[in-house]
């Protein structure tokens, strides 16, 4: 495996992958891990973990930097991409007790009934590469103070960032056996779920990596969360304050330049307000500085891998050629890298590659609707079912929105965002179950009814 700078070129180092006899020793000793530390009372593995988030921020620029450097992301974000990390081990270390305590239910009067909550055993996370510390810190945090153990299999592009994640939990006290990163292909993973060793597996990739983890699972009759692609609908209603919509709008497309799961990528804009929404949105994407991410004062880096930018740019073309307008860029830079500017679509018709694929890169489609009720059918009228958010002067006809949208997180007046203390994940193509929360926590338990006569 060999990782290297997006946006440079520039290899930064070679690891040998893990061999059949290393998986299956790291298998091993995840087994052999899991009694001792789902014994231990839930509030000594909570202490480990707000040991972890001390470590976190303290390291936040050592790991903020080797983000950018194997993924390309704004060094500022990365670094608080550490500090997020470090909240969500704060959060299940406080939090985690009482999501996990006993439901009392109460059936009869001369019985006890109720139901406890108990770790399965070793968990396969296989993750992706746009938030590398974050998308893993948000399943090991809640899996590791329920009491399972975990493995690793990270994108192939950020083995730095997978040992890192090893390194920080190990410091911070977590047994040995009880994390693992194992640095394997994609194509080790099947034989890894159908693994006897392994008792769960959670993906957060694209669709196409979901449904292959999705089905070995279902053979294999194991619990799976799949956190899946997006392509998030974005409506700017006819009472919105369009200037500083736009400047939302712009920061929900381009952040992380633009390859996250739940940026807005189709913006859907009521004809009232669609020509002053247009203009202002193309000022702020216009605005927008791209470059080295290392340099503080870059809003757009690189695209992670040259492939991801050729498939951004075919998706472009496609759209081009079906009929939308190129409103701004549309050219990867001239310059080393695979940097692709901020670029925005109109008139996108709704058969179009930017309407019905996922754009994972800092592509923008505007769709102009007649009222609210096209809007909501053409916000609904995806595969996809991540996120939402709506934009206007009335919270409340907001909330009605966020009711009929099709999404597993729906936002008024507020860019679709992850947090430890809300539930998130999508329906449809973007996968089932839920991260973070109490939700996120009580994925990989056994709920296990308990009834005393
Ligand atoms: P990806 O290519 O699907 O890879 C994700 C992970 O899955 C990587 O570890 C990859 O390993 C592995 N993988 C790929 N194909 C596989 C297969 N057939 N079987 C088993 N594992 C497989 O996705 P990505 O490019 O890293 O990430 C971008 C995608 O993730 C986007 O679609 C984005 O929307 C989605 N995402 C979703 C969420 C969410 O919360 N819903 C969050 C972030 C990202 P290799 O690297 O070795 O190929």
């Amino acid at each position: 495996m060999e990782s290297s700078n997006p946006a440079t070129g520039e290899s930064l180092e070679r690891y040998d992958e893990h061999t059949e006899a290393e998986v299956n020793e790291a298998l091993d000793a995840a087994a052999e891990a899991f009694p001792a530390w789902a014994e231990r009372p839930i509030q000594d593995r909570c202490r480990v973990l707000s040991r972890a988030a001390e470590l976190l921020s303290e390291r936040a620029d050592e790991y903020g930097r080797l983000m950018t450097r194997e993924m390309g992301k704004p060094v500022a974000a990365a670094r608080a991409e550490a500090e997020k990390c470090a909240w969500v081990c704060d959060y299940y270390a406080e939090r985690a007790p009482d999501h996990l305590s006993d439901e009392v239910i109460g059936t009869e009067p001369d019985a006890r009934t109720l139901v406890s909550h108990e770790p399965l055993g070793p968990v396969l996370a296989v993750m992706p590469w746009n938030f590398p510390f974050w998308q893993a810190f948000r399943f090991i945090a809640p899996a590791l103070a329920a009491g399972n153990v975990a493995l690793l299999k990270h994108a192939s592009n950020v083995p730095g960032c997978a040992l890192a994640i090893e390194e920080v939990l190990r410091d911070a006290g977590v047994p040995e056996g009880a994390f693992r990163t194992l640095l394997i292909g994609s194509d080790r993973v099947d034989g890894l779920i159908s693994d006897d060793r392994v008792r769960a597996v959670t993906i957060t990739g694209s669709e196409g990596a979901g449904r292959a983890v999705g089905e070995r699972a279902g053979g294999e009759v194991k619990p799976s969360v799949l956190e899946l692609g997006g392509s998030d609908p974005f409506v700017v209603l006819d009472d919105a304050p369009v200037e500083a919509t736009a400047g939302k709008a712009a920061d929900a497309r381009i952040k992380n330049n633009g390859q996250s799961c739940i940026a807005a990528k189709r913006f859907v804009v009521h004809t009232d307000v669609y020509d002053s929404f247009v203009d202002a949105f193309r000022r702020e994407l216009e605005a927008l500085t791209v470059g080295d991410p290392i340099d503080e004062d870059v809003d757009v880096g690189p695209q992670a891998r040259e492939d991801l930018m050729e498939d951004l740019h075919d998706q472009v073309e496609r759209s081009v050629e079906a009929g939308a307008t190129l409103a701004l860029g549309g050219e990867p830079l001239d310059r080393e890298g695979p940097y692709y500017p901020p670029t925005l679509l109109t008139d996108v018709p709704t058969d179009a590659a930017a309407a019905t694929e996922e754009t994972f890169g800092p592509v923008a489609a505007v769709f102009e609707v007649d009222d609210g009720g096209e809007a909501l059918a053409l916000a609904n009228d995806t595969d996809f079912g991540l996120g939402a958010s709506v934009w206007t002067g009335d919270p409340e006809r907001g909330e009605r929105f966020a009711r009929e949208f099709e999404a597993g997180c729906c936002f008024v007046n507020e860019p679709v965002k992850s947090d430890p203390r809300l539930p998130f994940g999508g329906v449809k193509n973007s996968g089932y179950g839920r991260e973070l929360s109490r939700d996120g926590i009580r994925e990989f338990v056994n709920r296990k009814t308990i009834w005393v006569q």
